[in-house]
């Protein structure tokens, strides 16, 4: 579509800031509208002042991104999901201090253009993005929607917190007290490659794709007996799974962390030790890293899943600017829980790199789940193939992973787990503040945390049921 088309669609009403008090930032957005025009939707955002923009996709789910440099948010732009059928949501909050992340939540994949910002009236200005294969609000093909694992979450508290789950925000009836859900944190752990693709292969013929399923097998064992903790395996014998469908299944299992474990290979056979790699949004820290995300990923040509391939070209043109939010968190995520586990590998193995790595691994790109590779050793060095074959070296080397991940979750328990309840207990409950994060309402907050919605609201002073994410809520 060109820009020139754009203009026949637009808006006649145009909707200028109303007189804005002057603020610290350099614009505002006063709204967001949505049109529906020759089978596209164009989305409007208005605004005062003029601010850099940057707007980009993501998939799984499907979403559009917007963001405004040194901007804030003074109008609902929430409501415009209402105004189409392919808009489920939308989110924003601050970004970088000052600026302002606008996310659209998508039925499905599509394409888009933006027109060059414009001005309109005395001193508003518009940027436009206008969706292709959305147009129409019937009869789209829908793609089959992965749900966002926030939904889920917030679902399956719901599930959990018994009958009193759906109070509403503006009830002034205190609610009947519902307990913590003290839920398992849920570990998928991956070994990789399987079946016909055997993965690196060590001089005597042993195969990284039978070290790595017992290891797997053993960190999953190992896991499984630790209350508050549920891990589950992707594979838990000698098949082949393409790459997207490990991180399919960590989805499936709402998984909380995603660890995947391999057998490096080089062509010299003195090469040992064991790397922890974390998703790279910027490529690969180091040439080997570049050589080895090459290898592992791979694995897909090998069992001829050639499509997935080019998801991964299509990450590739994204990387740096086009993750969003959680996908930044989520790298941050695992950068700190690739550290806890580098630390604890460090006690019982050689360390190839004296840090974590990054790398753009396939399996590791899943947006909302942090996730680490852990090549545990080299299988072309005859003396560690010999190791990885061992049972105690084994164990030794997942106990490692276990403490790692685990001292992670530690220290950042996802609010409903068991974990936050005991730390929570052990606080003697003192539960003062929360952060408000992506699909939390007032209701599945109150239910976390044992509260009346109308305690909340009155501990926080909060006049409407609308929260932004980032938000620090005290708990009565
Ligand atoms: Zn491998």
């Amino acid at each position: 579509m060109r820009v020139g088309a754009l203009r026949s669609i637009r808006a006649l009403c145009v909707i200028v800031g109303i007189a804005l008090a002057q603020s610290a930032f350099a614009a505002t957005l006063t709204s967001l509208d949505v049109k529906h025009a020759g089978g596209t939707t164009a989305l409007e955002f208005d605004l005062a002042g003029k601010p850099d923009t940057n707007v980009f996709a993501l998939d799984n789910p499907a979403r559009l991104v917007a963001d405004f440099s040194d901007t804030r948010k003074v109008g609902a732009i929430e409501a415009a999901a209402s105004k189409s059928a392919l808009i489920k949501a939308v989110r924003s909050g601050p970004r970088n201090q000052n600026d302002l992340r606008v996310v659209i939540d998508l039925s499905h994949v599509v394409t888009f253009e933006v027109a060059p910002i414009r001005k309109i009236g005395s001193d508003g200005y518009r940027l436009e993005v206008v969706l292709e294969g959305g147009g129409s609000d019937e009869g789209d093909p829908i793609e089959a929607i992965i749900r966002s694992r926030e939904n889920a979450a917030t679902e399956a508290l719901a599930k959990r917190s018994s009958s009193a789950t759906t109070p509403r925000a503006s009830s002034s009836t205190r609610q009947p007290a519902v307990t913590h859900p003290r839920r398992d944190i849920v570990v998928v752990v991956d070994a990789g490659h399987g079946g016909k693709d055997p993965g690196a292969v060590g001089p005597h013929g042993v195969y990284e794709k039978t070290v790595v399923l017992q290891m797997a097998k053993r960190l999953a064992a190992k896991f499984n007996a630790a209350p508050g903790f549920k891990a589950y395996l992707t594979r838990d014998r000698d098949v082949f799974i393409p790459l997207r469908g490990r991180t399919r299944i960590a989805r499936d299992r709402h998984a909380d962390f995603f660890v995947s474990l391999h057998a490096d290979a080089a062509r010299s056979s003195s090469a040992r030790g064991s790397s922890v790699f974390a998703l790279s949004q910027h490529g690969a820290t180091s040439e080997s890293a570049r050589w080895l995300a090459k290898s592992e990923n791979n694995s897909d040509l090998i069992g001829g899943v050639g499509g997935d391939l080019s998801l991964d070209d299509k990450d590739e043109m994204l990387r740096g600017v086009l993750l969003d939010l959680s996908m930044t968190a989520t790298i941050n995520d695992s950068l700190a829980a690739g550290t806890d586990v580098f630390r604890q590998i460090e006690r019982v193995n050689r360390i190839r790199h004296g840090r974590v790595e990054q790398a753009g691994f396939v399996v590791l790109k899943s947006p909302d789940i942090p996730s680490l590779l852990v090549e545990t050793g080299f299988i072309t060095n005859p003396s560690e193939e010999r190791l990885l074959q061992q049972a105690s070296h084994q164990q030794q080397l997942m106990n490692a992973v276990y403490a790692g991940i685990r001292a992670h979750f530690e220290r950042q328990p996802p609010p409903d787990s068991l974990l936050a309840w005991q730390r929570d207990q052990a606080r003697g409950g003192a539960r003062d503040e929360y952060r408000v994060s992506a699909g939390d309402t007032l209701s599945s907050i109150a239910g976390r945390f044992n509260v009346s919605i109308l305690a909340l609201k009155q501990a926080n002073r909060l006049s409407s049921d609308v929260l932004r994410v980032g938000q620090i809520l005290n708990i009565p």
